[in-house]
């Protein structure tokens, strides 16, 4: 017999669209800015201590050009405005977000569920409130979710790995975790609290830092791109998708 289905939720980093690549890029163009607007030191130098800065303070840290011009030596900007470096490194970052893309296989896939089922479509993201909700509104996923089922760990008070935020999202819809989807890339994020709430379980396997980590409870699904999920869609849960 087939398996009820009632909802589908969805990581956002790494699934939705390569934050590996946009990091990369959003970093490069900043780099460029900075040194476009005066400061003389090799891309690449400055480059490698954003690189550290953002390591060392972590992504969300919200002053990283102001600590790399602090480590920067005095003689690459002296003579210069330091506020208008940082400026403009802050300014090429945010540019770069103007380009962010869903993974090629994200918008079919959110517009097929729509038009062919009425499932709730939902999101479970670790992150800051603004920044998370920002980057569905770039991405284009919006009009697709429904308006209860975004859940941003910031917003909830609980961060990811804690199964309680899948649980939360579920309640929220009023449904059982064992008849709601979760898909995601990280093996420790995304498949094991879920799995340890009876959820389905998705392992969408992106070309990332992930991309040779198995996670300790085996995922329901495994796949590198959600057109390989439509089948199992239709067939293990008689869904009306695909043709
Ligand atoms: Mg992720």
């Amino acid at each position: 017999m087939a398996r009820r289905l009632s909802a589908i939720f969805f990581d956002v980093d790494d699934t939705l669209y390569s934050t590996t690549e946009f990091a990369r890029r959003a970093r490069w163009n900043a780099v460029h800015a900075m040194v476009h607007q005066g400061l003389r030191l090799p891309v690449e130098v400055v480059r490698r201590e954003l690189d550290e800065v953002i390591a060392e303070f972590t992504s969300n840290y919200p002053n990283h050009f102001d600590k790399l011009l602090l480590r920067l030596p005095r003689e690459s900007w002296s003579g210069t405005n330091r506020g208008l470096i940082i400026a403009a490194g802050i300014m090429g970052y945010h540019a770069t977000k103007q380009e962010l893309k869903p993974f090629p296989d994200v918008l079919p896939f959110f517009e097929q569920l729509s038009q062919q089922t009425d499932l709730p479509l939902g999101i479970v993201t670790h992150g800051l409130e603004i920044k998370q909700a920002e980057k569905l509104l770039l991405l284009g996923v919006v009009p697709y979710l429904h308006p209860e089922a975004v859940v941003i760990s910031d917003q909830m008070g609980i961060s990811k790995p804690n199964p309680k935020l899948y649980s939360r999202a579920c309640a929220r819809l009023g449904l059982d975790p064992t008849e709601v989807m979760y898909c995601g890339d990280s093996p420790a994020h995304d498949i094991d609290p879920p799995n340890s709430l009876g959820m389905v379980t998705v392992r969408v396997r992106r070309d990332n830092r992930f991309a040779n980590v198995e996670s300790a409870t085996p995922p329901d699904y495994d796949i590198s791109s959600f057109d390989e999920l439509v089948p199992r869609l239709h067939e293990d849960f008689e869904l009306p998708v695909g043709s």
